[in-house]
């Protein structure tokens, strides 16, 4: 059984006519919740997925104190003030993996390496580099503090304790530190499967000479940055106007995926079939969003699965997908709300912009550390996808650039994009 969302949970504010983006991603924020199931899988194979539950250290790392450095373990308390000591070396050593069995009585110092367990009796650990051993004793320059060297029971991780949050996707570093704390399975969501359809009378398959037509960009690109987004794409191919052809794919995609994208006919006019269907047989808000490119996004509910009607261009598919639906999507598998992570670099460009509206502009750094930008804003120009690495977002309110002046720039990777 699904988790179901409310019939509401696009509805915009009656009244409001440009929504501002903000606005939009916090409706979104609060409208939707988590659609998937949990299941356990192995901690090792964990990688990329979402946590359902926090994850609880099983016991503590380190499990004992143990030396940070190969050298002599001694008590603190054995030693006088000074710079220089000298102690007798008890018989034997701590070793990984070998722990010494006795005890090292206070006045008495141990050879020890680098990860072996502190022995009982000691609390500090002297530098190989710092001492000089003669026959059965240790001389050495006294190291800072009560401690040194030593690494202490549970410093990186206490058992108990809630090493990661739900809602996390986990990464590279987290399966490491799930091993060190002994957890060898957890609790992850199944995977959020999104289904990807185009629509227009326009478009052609691939590969057919017609000389009127148009191929389906949006597709491919849809379907890859879902798997980008760490979602499993259903590609429910691409279909003209038609309602009752659109009518049967979205049908297919209630049933397959978890949530859908549309591209094409998300307006109002007389062949935007997406939103005339799910004005009438499901539940739709048109959000005329005020961002540039995009406007028109008819976003509804398809026998309860969640369907983004994007705009039919590309470019302003790719942008709405990288800011409206990344974020959707990710609350939809179970991920907390991301926001991308930018930062404000001079800009290499010129350009006036009116208020009223944000703007993403394709961009990437130059070998200057500036920003420059594409250089047409033509949202039917592919290729500036191509040779962008991000976005330059300029704000809601009017704006004046010259070279120099700083500006939020957007790299693809803050949108989880490796490719
Ligand atoms: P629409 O949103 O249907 O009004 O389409 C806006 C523009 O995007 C039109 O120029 C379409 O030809 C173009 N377009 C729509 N779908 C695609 C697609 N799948 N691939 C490439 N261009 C498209
Ligand atoms: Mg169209």
């Amino acid at each position: 059984m699904k988790t179901t969302l409310g019939d509401d949970c696009f509805a915009l504010p009656a009244g409001v006519s440009w929504t501002p983006v903000d606005t939009a991603l916090a409706r979104l924020r609060e409208g939707l919740n988590c659609v998937t199931q949990t299941e356990t899988v192995v901690a090792t194979d964990a990688l990329g997925r979402v946590l359902a539950r926090p994850v609880v250290a099983a016991r503590s790392n380190p499990p004992t104190a143990n030396s940070a450095i190969d050298g002599y373990a001694f008590a603190w308390a054995s030693i006088r003030k000074g710079d220089e000591a000298s102690l007798p070396l008890e018989p034997g050593r701590s070793a990984a993996g070998h722990p010494f069995q006795g005890i090292v009585p206070e006045g008495h110092a141990l050879r020890i390496l680098t990860g072996a367990e502190m022995p009982h009796g000691t609390d500090t650990v002297v530098l190989q580099e710092d001492c000089t051993a003669s026959v059965g004793r240790v001389h050495f320059r006294v190291p800072k503090a009560k401690g040194a060297n030593s690494r202490g029971l549970g410093e990186d991780a206490l058992a108990g304790d809630v090493v990661f949050p739900a809602g996390r996707r986990l990464r590279v570093g987290d399966l490491a530190r799930l091993a060190s704390v002994g957890v060898a399975e957890v609790d992850v969501r199944h995977h959020l499967r999104v289904a990807v359809l185009s629509t227009g009378d326009e478009l052609i398959p691939d590969g057919e000479a017609r000389h009127n037509g148009i191929y389906d960009a949006n597709r491919p690109m849809l379907l890859s940055l879902i798997r980008e987004f760490g979602h499993t794409p259903v590609d429910l191919g691409m279909y003209p106007d038609d309602a009752s052809l659109i009518r049967a794919a979205l049908d297919r995609g209630a049933e397959e995926a978890d949530a859908i994208l549309t591209t094409g006919g998300a307006s109002a006019g007389d062949e935007d079939h997406i939103s005339a269907m799910l004005g009438a047989e499901g539940q739709i808000s048109t959000w005329r969003i005020a961002v540039k490119p995009g406007r028109p996004l008819a976003l509804g509910l398809w026998k309860g699965v969640p369907v983004f009607g994007l705009p039919g261009n590309p470019v302003a598919a790719f942008v709405c997908s990288l800011i409206f639906a990344r974020p959707a999507l990710g609350q939809l598998a179970g991920l907390d709300w991301a926001e991308p992570r930018g930062f404000t670099v001079p800009a290499a460009f010129e350009k006036t912009k009116k208020p009223g509206r944000r703007e993403y502009l394709r961009a990437r750094l130059d070998d200057n550390g500036n920003v420059e930008v594409f250089h047409s804003e033509g949202s039917g120009l592919i290729g500036g996808l191509s040779w962008s690495d991000g976005l330059v977002e300029l704000p809601d309110e009017a704006a004046v650039v010259s070279p120099g002046t700083p500006v939020r720039y957007l790299p693809y990777s803050a949108f989880g994009l490796r490719l």
